[in-house]
């Protein structure tokens, strides 16, 4: 039987419980241990895939094509564990489930109830997850913050489990907010006290503290939690900010924290080691021979969250390349306004990734014409790689006006256009182009020089795509197809002849790459950037 961590979060969101989680899914991974990780989140949609980026963050892509939360990708960068739509539950999904049941018959003759359908439903999604994955250890994230409405049935779902599968069996790790008031120069203990209070309140007390804080906490802060929080001092565990989110299992370790989720778990297994770790990533973090400066032009670039696994597999490349990298954030409208000299002059790299919508497009386009014409590395990455096509269509094959036609419907060169079946659908949710596809490498290719293989999977979202009828004309002009899905005919990847690195993917290669194992087109792309 698993046994479960669940890990709740108080006083602020933003705490990194994401990376606590994936954190500690490692230090169990370091030990022997089989993992999964479940995320639950609040909200009333069945899944973020029909959010804005600026409500969410990024919508991380599963395997199987699920849009799940992105914390998701923390736990598959850190960890080994295969998710798939299981391992992320949704206020939305459940109810969605309850009331289809509801409306077949399944609870006839009864009044539904969030206790115990909801819970009952929310605890059977948590099991479900659990015994698909065998893992030794389950860890179960729920989203947001102790004291919201939403979380509710979740929080009560877990207190069940708990009491459900008894000692040994679950524990509560509690991620909180420990400030430090500057011009008192004292940390603040109290805001924990109160979340943990509102946990106890609705019966689960917690068994491990884990302490947001910048400053180490001193003893007496330790025990002052401890006492009020019942628990024991040894189980407040500082995480001090770090440099580089992939130190958090170290400095958890540091803190005991392995040591004691065993404990009190009662598993008995082989002292963790986290040498290969700290050799292929955070020695190479702290000790880099080169620098690169890569620009990533986009849209929701205030938003930290929105190319989460972007950035990181921007890093991994960087990793890969023993390189110290800085992300030059641009707005693609800035670059309407302006022109993109102004902004990509003197960086080493451009990248365009993702998104939907007419709004910042003409500014990627001329990110790309720069890139191309300026002989600048480029990475595309899906809307990345429809921009590439409709740039390289207008200034090179002179289709004058191409575009997508999901930005102008009229245009007489819809270089990337919808597929037969998805003009059929007028349904948003889950009805894109989801999940990982095969794509077969052309030979003598940069695609070819990154991966080393002839057939590759990677994971996909996206409605539209390259149009075919366009493929010689371009051919013909030095476009290169180097990726293809077989089955279906599509193009998946394009480069360019006359260019020291151009690539864009239809795909999404960023949600495959690890901190240890860096994805070999984000690897090669910050390896052209260093030429
Ligand atoms: N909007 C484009 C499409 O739907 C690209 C999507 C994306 O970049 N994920 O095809």
């Amino acid at each position: 039987m698993s046994k479960y961590i669940f890990v709740t979060g108080g006083v602020v969101s933003s705490l990194g419980k994401g990376i606590a989680s994936a954190a500690i899914g490692k230090l169990m991974e370091s030990r022997g241990l089989k993992v999964t990780l479940i995320k639950c989140d609040p909200y009333i949609n069945v899944d973020p895939g029909t959010m804005n980026p600026y409500q969410h963050g990024e919508v991380y892509v599963t395997e199987d094509g699920a849009e799940t939360d992105l914390d998701l990708g923390h736990y598959e960068r850190f960890t080994s564990a295969k998710l798939t739509r299981d391992n992320n539950i949704t206020t939305g999904k459940i109810y969605y489930s309850v009331i289809t049941k509801e409306r077949k018959g399944d609870y006839l003759g009864k009044t539904v109830q969030i206790i115990p359908h909801i819970t009952d439903e929310i605890k059977d999604g948590i099991k479900k997850a659990a015994v698909n994955s065998k893992a030794d250890v389950v860890i179960v994230e729920i989203g947001g913050t102790v004291g919201d409405i939403e979380s509710l049935p979740f929080l009560e779902s877990i207190r069940q489990l708990k009491l459900d599968m008894g000692r040994d069996y679950a524990i509560n790790v509690h991620v909180t907010l420990v400030p430090y008031i500057k011009s008192a120069g004292e940390t603040k203990t109290k805001p924990t006290q109160h979340s943990v209070g509102t946990l106890r309140q609705i019966g689960i007390t917690p068994d491990i503290i884990i302490c947001r804080t910048e400053k180490r906490l001193m003893r007496e802060a330790k025990e002052k939690i401890a006492l009020f929080c019942n628990v024991d001092s040894e189980a407040v565990i500082t995480a001090i900010d770090v440099k580089s989110i992939y130190e958090v299992p170290v400095s958890l370790k540091k803190e005991g924290l392995d040591r004691l989720i065993l404990r009190l778990l009662n598993i008995k297994c082989k002292d963790s080691d986290l040498s290969e770790w700290k050799n292929k990533v955070l020695k190479k973090i702290k000790n880099p021979s080169k620098k690169t400066t890569i620009a990533v032009v986009g849209k929701y670039i205030a938003l930290q969250d929105a190319y989460k696994s972007i950035y990181e597999a921007l890093t991994h490349g960087a990793i890969a390349n023993n390189t110290a990298l800085t992300i030059k954030k641009v707005d693609s409208e800035d670059i309407e306004k302006n022109g993109a000299a102004r902004y990509l002059q003197g960086v080493k790299g451009i990248l365009v990734p993702g998104g939907f919508g007419t709004r910042g497009i003409e500014g990627k386009v001329k990110a790309v014409r720069f890139a191309r014409e300026n002989n600048v590395p480029f990475l595309g990455l899906c809307l990345g790689m429809q921009v590439t096509v409709i740039e390289f269509a207008r200034n090179i094959c002179g289709l004058k006006g191409a575009n997508s036609s999901e930005f102008d419907k009229r245009t007489k060169y819809p270089v990337i256009s919808l597929l037969e079946e998805q003009k059929k659908t007028d349904i948003k949710g889950a009805t894109m182009r989801l999940g990982a596809y095969e794509c077969s490498i052309k030979k003598d290719t940069k695609a070819y020089e990154a991966y080393r293989e002839e057939k590759v999977s990677e994971r996909h979202r996206h409605r539209y795509e390259f149009n075919n009828d366009f493929r010689k004309i371009m051919e013909g002009k030095g476009m290169v197809f180097s990726g293809i899905n077989k089955k279906r005919d599509l193009v998946e990847i394009v480069e360019l002849e006359d260019h020291p690195w151009f690539m864009a993917c239809q795909s999404h290669p960023e949600f495959k790459s690890k901190p240890d194992n860096a994805h070999p087109i984000f690897r090669e792309f910050i390896r052209a950037s260093l030429r």
